[in-house]
């Protein structure tokens, strides 16, 4: 008895695995038709048939045009619905707010961002998120969110832990609040994640299995893609280099209260601490002449300035760069990616900064480790974590674990709990 129901559940679990398989294979656009999926997945005709048959009557894919005949009658092209849905998704930063909705294959269909200021709390800032979801006019149901925050998140629950620059969401239940107001399937992840996610599936970084992303923004931080999969670690907290230690003769104290933190002395707040602080003292009449006209100095006006030649400016770039660097060349050693994908808001305007990190990494790391190792400015640039984190509700959503749980209900809009399940 026991065999028999440890045997039907093996089976039924094939079953979904097989079907998973061929779906990824269409909505990848890898195989067009059921000949090219049997070859593919090395699956008989009979078992295929009945596999794009289901896929067929759930929805999900249909049949197009003819494709090219090989003798005898042309196959008919088998197509994704990608249409079929809408995902939403947002970037919450620490100043500003992005949100956009793409389609079931992960393209960015409309996105819009503006300023936002995350310490306003967790309440506010998703009733500000759902606000400018609710000006998409998209007529297709919602089959599910995604939210990148800018700190540590347990992604089994959806809430973050003990986020540095997050003041007031420790913990705070953010997949359960957004669930509520859309009744839809919510992952929330750090927003570092997703952007390694995106430019992973979506720009640089296709198809290379072990790559890095570092954002440099207001705080630094990492994602890891290790063997095609993001790794977020036991807890979820994998990739946080703000805060390893660097060695820092000044003790500069960081954001998050400990001293000698990366971002504490490379970050773009560190910069914008730095480079005001060399204003006021009249080290450099540019970032000073910047200062006066805009009232405060924001990272981009540093990396302008570094651009522009001004020294301070430079130098503050070139100790930022080999800080970063220095921390890239650790994680190069121990890890060995094939590419690193720089991005976030400092490193999108300034290539003095990309160069200063590509010198030191070479310099640190270990020849092996660096001989097909490519460091490279994100493709994606600001739309890399919307784009993330699509693709990460798409995957998480047409997953052989979560699938077969609203596969014969045509939909998993409305399913809330799917998420955790
Ligand atoms: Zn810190």
């Amino acid at each position: 008895m026991v065999d028999t129901a440890v045997r039907m559940v093996g089976v039924a679990g094939e079953q979904w695995d097989s079907l998973v398989a061929v779906l990824d294979l269409i909505r990848r656009d890898e195989a067009r038709t059921r000949a090219e999926l049997g070859r593919q997945l090395a699956l008989g005709r009979s078992l295929v048939t009945q596999r794009v048959g289901q896929l067929i009557g759930s929805g999900l894919v249909e049949e197009g045009s003819l494709g090219s005949s090989t003798g005898g009658r042309a196959p008919r092209e088998l197509r994704f619905r990608a249409s079929a849905g809408t995902v939403l998704v947002a970037e919450l930063g620490v100043t500003k707010v992005s949100v956009g909705r793409t389609d079931l294959s992960g393209a960015l269909i409309e996105h819009h961002e503006q300023a936002w200021d995350i310490a306003q709390g967790p309440d506010a800032s998703l009733r500000q998120i759902g606000d400018l979801f609710d000006t998409f006019g998209h007529r297709e149901p919602v089959w599910g969110i995604g939210l990148g925050v800018p700190g540590p998140v347990e992604f089994l629950s959806g809430r973050p832990i003990a986020p540095p620059m997050m003041p007031g969401w420790d913990g705070f239940p953010v997949r359960d609040w957004l669930a509520a107001r859309y009744a839809a399937p919510v992952w929330v992840d750090n927003e570092v994640n997703a952007m390694a996610l995106g430019e992973y599936r979506a720009g640089l970084g296709r198809g290379i299995d072990d790559q890095v992303f570092v954002k440099i923004g207001s705080g630094i931080g990492a994602g890891l893609i290790s063997g095609g999969r993001l790794h977020r670690g036991a807890q979820g907290c994998a990739g946080d280099v703000g805060h390893v230690a660097v060695t820092d003769p000044v003790g500069t104290i960081c954001r998050c209260g400990r001293s000698g933190c990366l971002e504490a002395v490379a970050g773009g707040y560190a910069l914008v601490r730095d480079a005001t602080a060399a204003a006021a003292e009249g080290h450099s009449e540019h970032l000073a002449a910047r200062l006066m006209a805009m009232g405060r100095l924001e990272p981009r006006d540093v990396t302008g300035a570094a651009e522009f030649g001004d020294r301070v400016a430079m130098e503050l770039m070139n100790r930022a760069g080999r800080r970063i660097g220095e921390m890239l060349a650790t994680l190069v050693n121990f890890y060995n990616p094939s590419l690193i994908v720089v991005g976030g808001g400092v490193a999108a305007v300034g290539d003095q900064l990309l160069a200063a990190i590509r010198q030191n990494v070479y310099q640190r790391s270990l020849p092996l480790a660096t001989r097909d190792l490519r460091i490279v400015a994100s493709e994606l640039d600001d739309r890399a974590g919307l784009v993330g984190a699509g693709l990460m509700v798409i995957d998480e959503l047409f997953s052989s674990e979560r699938i077969r749980y609203w596969f014969d209900c045509r939909t998993p809009a409305g399913r809330p709990e799917l998420a955790a399940c």
